[in-house]
């Protein structure tokens, strides 16, 4: 018998700010990793915090509305705004925007990149991992800045 990772959780609830996208988030990630990037801290309004789950795992309903990118897309609520996930385009994992889930209030902060380029406002305390900008491209090229 396996034994599971024990950082892999089930079962979380979402919604929007008006209530009319939930979702369903069975097997995830119970950890939260933070982006500080240009993309990331203009479209969550300062800053990106999500935790991860497998594309099988994710069960939406309700006006959902895409923004794509060459990346990723990002998906909010057509009817309130809410910004609700980035899901990769190679793979379709989903990085959820924790602000919608109230069950991962206490998710552990894991990891933050592009930490050079954090606000000040949005400065995060803690011993986790932290990436600035340059070794994280080096690592991932085809996430460059533009
Ligand atoms: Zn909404
Ligand atoms: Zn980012």
């Amino acid at each position: 018998m396996s034994v599971e990772d024990p950082v892999w959780a089930h079962g979380l609830d979402g919604a929007c700010l008006c209530g009319a996208v939930r979702i369903r988030v069975e097997r995830h990630r119970a950890e939260v990793g933070a982006c500080h990037c240009s993309r990331c801290r203009i479209w969550s309004g300062a800053l990106f915090a999500v935790f991860s789950a497998p594309p099988a795992s994710v069960t939406v309903e309700g006006p959902v509305s895409v923004y794509p990118g060459e990346i990723a897309e990002r998906a909010f609520c057509g009817t309130c705004g809410s910004n609700l996930w980035l899901r990769d385009n190679d793979d379709g994992a989903y990085e959820f925007m924790i602000g919608a889930f109230p069950g991962a209030k206490d998710y552990p902060l894991i990891s933050e990149i592009y930490h050079d380029k954090a606000f000040a406002a949005v400065t995060l305390a803690g011993d986790h991992r932290r990436t600035d900008a340059a070794p994280y491209e080096a690592e991932n090229p085809h996430l460059m800045e533009g």
